[in-house]
């Protein structure tokens, strides 16, 4: 199987060129020749294998460079149990009659980006190793909180590989520093940078284009790399579950072999609900992929009007992950909808970059026979985690309860609320504690936060605290440095040569 460019159809790359490359150098995604079709048949049979094993066979699929032996290694080494405790590494709750939470948090730091990272770092080091390059990944990543830690743990002392994460000062959580912070390893980094995301990001890009570092990194005997979720290797691992979740649910009796399921899915960069579209490509049975905006709406609107227009106010949410004006994983989207058409795809990213806008509403029919979009602002989300809490008694993230809003509104609006669903749960509550105390509670505990809030949230709910971030609280900080971001360059040649402090 080929890999070709978003914005150029003739490439032609292997599965280890792209996952080792990462972004073409056209600026495009790359994205599989085709789709291969799994039968119903194949989805059945699934229904009595592991985790793992159903992960091993649809990776296999596209991955026709990697030896079925080498995918099973990387899978098996990503998804154990030592790293998703519990009876599957993306188990089901089922709430009601027909609803049915996809937790994806059960891995090392609490979020549904373990799932990819846990697994990227295997494929990478595989895919080096095949393209022969003889080099050391240095991977480099500027992050707004989340993806640091999950690509902290994921390439956490694997061999081959080192690793840096950059943080803006005073732009991540509390939480979320201590994470990064007291990150144990001995392959990585972590450091602060005085200036905001933007600025950090801009850094890192610009370490990886300059002529010094990239000449200094290889005389090291490594290479630069990146984690970014527009890496295929990230978006290929998150196909899976949706696959197994319908055989989880097949299995128990939810649904008939064949039936269909509706997918919500809180969304940000549009990777999740992407791979969902993929899964549905492939042939499993999927009626409406409900995507699941918080006040950051510009895919709502996109979706009703096939206009992408992302010239609007930027909202700081209680669901920070979604936080997103440009979905980049859209791209992969729009070049399927066209069937390919590379130039098509190539002028509207030029309009995307200059005026902040480009119109597809050619394709808007299409777009709606998949899709159905809404969003719910930050009262709307805390009203659903109390609601399903009470209803339920089952405590829900603010990314996640916009997307059980989103689901109910769906429900609501056009009456289908028959057909079983998945709502897609990305985060731990416990990683949101003074939001989600605030919601469940009614605004009765505003004020408390941090541990405390964990504290209180898990003593009046009685839900257990998830280990990785009951241990923080004690965790040694191991990373202090905060630098300039002139300086970022000058870090990472440090860390290159084994002197980062
Ligand atoms: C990253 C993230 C999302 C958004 O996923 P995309 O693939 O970017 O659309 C949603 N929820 C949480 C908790 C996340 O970390």
């Amino acid at each position: 199987m080929y890999y070709r460019s978003t914005r150029n159809r003739n490439i032609e790359i292997s599965a280890a060129q792209a996952i080792a490359r990462g972004l073409s150098g056209d600026g495009g995604l790359f994205v599989p020749e085709r789709f291969p079709r799994v039968s119903l048949d194949a989805v059945s049979a699934m229904e009595k294998a592991s985790y793992v094993q159903r992960a091993a066979y649809i990776m296999s699929l596209f991955l026709t460079d990697f030896s079925h032996d080498e995918v099973k290694e990387c899978v098996s080494g990503a998804y154990t149990q030592k790293k998703f405790p519990g009876k599957s590494p993306a188990p089901l709750s089922r709430l009601g009659s027909s609803v049915y939470f996809l937790e994806l948090w059960h891995g090392p730091t609490c979020a549904f980006k373990d799932m990819a990272l846990q697994i990227l770092p295997r494929f990478l080091t595989k895919s080096l190793k095949k393209i022969s390059s003889g080099r050391e990944a240095l991977i480099l990543t500027a992050t707004s909180g989340d993806t640091g830690k999950a690509a902290l743990e994921g390439f956490r002392d694997v061999p081959g590989t080192h690793i840096m994460v950059f943080y803006p000062c005073d732009g991540v959580s509390e939480m979320q520093k201590r994470q990064m912070c007291t990150q144990e390893g001995g392959n990585l980094a972590v450091c602060a940078v005085k200036g905001n995301f933007d600025d950090t990001q801009t850094g890192v890009k610009h370490i990886f284009n300059a002529p010094e570092a990239v000449k200094a990194v290889y005389e090291n005997g490594m290479m630069f790399s990146s984690a970014n979720s527009i890496n295929w290797g990230r978006l290929l691992p998150q196909i899976v579950y949706y696959f197994s979740a319908y055989c989880d649910i097949a299995a128990s009796g939810g649904v008939k072999a064949g039936e269909p399921v509706n997918i919500a899915v809180p969304t940000g960069n549009f990777g999740d609900i992407l791979a969902a579209y993929y899964a549905k490509k492939m042939g499993l049975p999927v009626k409406k992929l409900i995507c699941a905006s918080n006040s950051n709406n510009v895919l709502t609107d996109f979706l009703k009007t096939g206009i992408y227009d992302r010239n609007r106010q930027f909202y700081e949410t209680i669901s920070p992950s979604m936080d997103i004006l440009v979905s980049s994983n859209l791209e992969r989207l729009l070049f399927d909808l066209t069937d390919g058409d590379d130039r098509k795809v190539s002028s509207w990213m030029r309009g995307l970059s200059r005026t902040g806008s480009y119109d597809a509403s050619k394709y808007l029919d299409r777009v709606k026979e998949l899709f159905w979009g809404a969003y719910c602002d930050d009262a709307e989300t805390k009203q659903e985690i109390r609601r399903v809490y009470e209803k339920y008694h089952y405590l829900c993230d603010t990314h996640t309860a916009v997307a059980s809003a989103v689901y109910g509104k769906y429900a609501a609006e056009t009456g289908d609320s028959a057909t079983p669903a998945i709502v897609v749960s990305t985060a731990n509550p416990y990683k949101f504690p003074s939001d989600v105390l605030d919601a469940v509670t009614g605004g009765r505990h505003a004020a408390v936060s941090g541990f405390e809030a964990v504290r209180v949230l898990s003593e009046m709910t009685g839900t257990p605290v998830p280990e990785p971030i009951a241990e923080l609280e004690d965790k040694p900080v191991r990373f202090g440095t905060v630098c300039a971001k002139e300086e970022m360059g000058a870090e990472v040649l440090k860390f290159a040569s084994g002197t980062f402090e």
